[in-house]
């Protein structure tokens, strides 16, 4: 099982759903950590795959 690099919360287990989006290609998920983590998850039948990851929100820049 994937883990975030950042805290260790396995990545199956998403805290956060921010937003779903149905695209031609399949459902883009964005997931945020316990770390406060932004993950880009794209479902591919019953599986997320994880295809892009910020950083813990404490080290992110200020974008709100
Ligand atoms: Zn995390």
């Amino acid at each position: 099982m994937q883990r975030c690099p950042f805290c260790g919360w396995p990545d199956d287990d998403p805290v956060t759903t921010v937003s779903v989006h149905p695209t031609p290609s399949g459902v883009t998920m964005w997931t945020r950590c316990v770390c406060g983590s932004l993950q880009t998850r794209v479902l591919r039948g019953s599986r997320a795959v994880i295809c892009a990851r910020s950083r813990p929100a404490d080290q992110a820049a200020p974008t709100v």
